[in-house]
């Protein structure tokens, strides 16, 4: 039992140089954030030595005495942190991820072949909300199941819920899907419902970006409107990575046979045990006021970024944020996202490349996603967005500049990029 840096010192450095990449640098991706020391401990502790297909105690293996605690303590946390009778909801914290809790939510819900629709994703949706191009069937959601998208209207952004509502009377899908990776405002999953019941359909909320803002209650709550909530557990809601599934068991006496069945044996095996003590403890801190204070000052920061974006002439998509993200339209500068992601990779400052609405290629898209969560969990308030925002001017002038003289090539503007001494500057002062 020899400690990690004895027993493999090369993962054991990889491991430190990446805890000094993600501390010395501006962490901006809206998908991810700081877990606490407490819950990588969880995470990492002796629970994943443990097999236990099933649910508490109804297990195919012996030896879960402990185990069956912990996944109820983590049950009972889930409802307790976004304020849920259990009379009315129950959950599942086995998934793995984001994307096999919504695959499971199919598979529990819908038959092959099923009507979905859910926001496209050039739109700000998810892959696994019914994603496909018109080459191909992509996500296996849009293999197995019809997926018709609705969209954001192109002027405004926002989502185009009248034209949902009439395309769903043709459509006639069996599940809506609301929630996204890239929509940087609220959602009114009262007109969402009132869509979803005309169509007999289900309505399911994917808040995997949002979940920790919904469990503060500084958000729209879905709970309120949906039969289905499904949630990853590592972006705002801050612990480690896998997923949940909340499903509403006052209008199905048999959803919760047909979900748990989804989950195991359908889509998954033996639950993850230390990720299920990871997310029991990140749940544990979701109900601490100290959480609401950081999801506030999450909301804040994005809306003082976006504030200082525009003042600087930006365009972004929605002209603002209502939640942890802005989505940053680059196209009036004439600068695509991959390069802007690519310089300030070289300057310790992480985003990500993200489609625009009206973008034709999602390979080449026209803006850039920033998200102002793992920032807020370092403490980080508003004045420091504007010094954050000032750094990405910089670095947006550099790529300017640069793609001058580099012309138009990615690898050739990469090769630019990494000898200008005023990337390098801005590299040494972001640090
Ligand atoms: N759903 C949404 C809305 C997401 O943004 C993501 C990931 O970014 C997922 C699902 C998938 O989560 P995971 O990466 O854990 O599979």
């Amino acid at each position: 039992y020899e400690p990690l840096a004895q027993a493999d010192p090369e993962v054991q450095k990889i491991i430190e140089d990446e805890t000094y990449r993600q501390f010395s640098g501006l962490e901006l991706i809206a998908s991810e954030n700081l877990t606490s020391l407490a819950v990588m401990e969880a995470n990492g502790s002796i629970l994943t030595n443990k097999y236990s297909e099933g649910l508490p105690g109804a297990r195919y293996y012996g030896g879960n005495e402990h185990i069956d605690k912990l996944e109820n303590l983590c049950r009972e946390r889930a409802l307790k942190a976004f304020g849920l009778d259990p009379a009315v909801w129950g959950v599942n914290v086995q998934p793995y991820s984001g994307s096999t809790a919504n695959f499971a939510t199919f598979t529990a819900l819908l038959q092959p072949q099923d009507r979905i629709m859910g926001l496209g994703l050039p739109s700000g949706g998810h892959l696994t909300h019914g994603y496909y191009t018109a080459k191909k069937k992509i996500s296996a959601s849009s293999i197995y199941f019809q997926s018709f998208p609705y969209q954001v209207d192109t002027q405004t952004g926002l989502i185009d819920y009248e034209g949902l509502h009439k395309n769903a009377d043709l459509f006639k899908p069996r599940m809506v899907i609301c929630g996204g990776s890239a929509y940087p405002r609220e959602w009114d999953y009262s007109r969402l419902a009132e869509t979803a019941k005309s169509q007999g359909a289900y309505l399911m909320a994917d808040i995997a970006h949002i979940s920790g803002l919904v469990a503060a209650k500084v958000q729209n709550n879905p709970f309120d409107y949906c039969d289905i909530v499904t949630t990853t557990t590592h972006k705002t809601l801050r612990g480690p990575r896998a997923g949940l599934i909340f499903f509403r068991k006052d209008r199905d006496s048999e959803v919760e046979g047909k979900i748990n069945a989804a989950v195991f044996p359908a889509c998954q095996g033996g639950p993850h045990n230390n990720t299920i003590a990871g997310i029991a403890v990140a749940l544990k801190q979701a109900a601490d006021p100290a959480f609401k204070e950081y999801a506030t000052q999450v909301i804040r920061n994005s809306q003082a970024a976006a504030k200082k974006l525009h003042e600087l002439g930006y365009k972004l998509q929605t002209d603002g944020s209502e939640n942890h993200l802005v989505l940053w339209d680059l196209r009036p500068i004439q600068l695509t996202g991959s390069k802007l992601e690519s310089l300030t990779d070289l300057c310790h400052i992480t985003v990500n490349k993200n489609a625009v609405v009206g973008d034709v290629s999602a390979m080449t898209p026209g803006g850039v996603r920033l998200g102002f969560a793992a920032l807020a969990s370092r403490g980080m308030k508003e004045k420091d967005m504007e010094q954050v925002v000032e750094f990405l001017h910089r670095a947006v002038q550099l790529s300017l500049e640069i793609q001058k003289s580099s012309g138009k090539k990615l690898v050739d503007f990469n090769k630019a990029a990494a000898q200008h001494e005023g990337v390098k500057k801005l590299s040494d002062d972001v640090e």
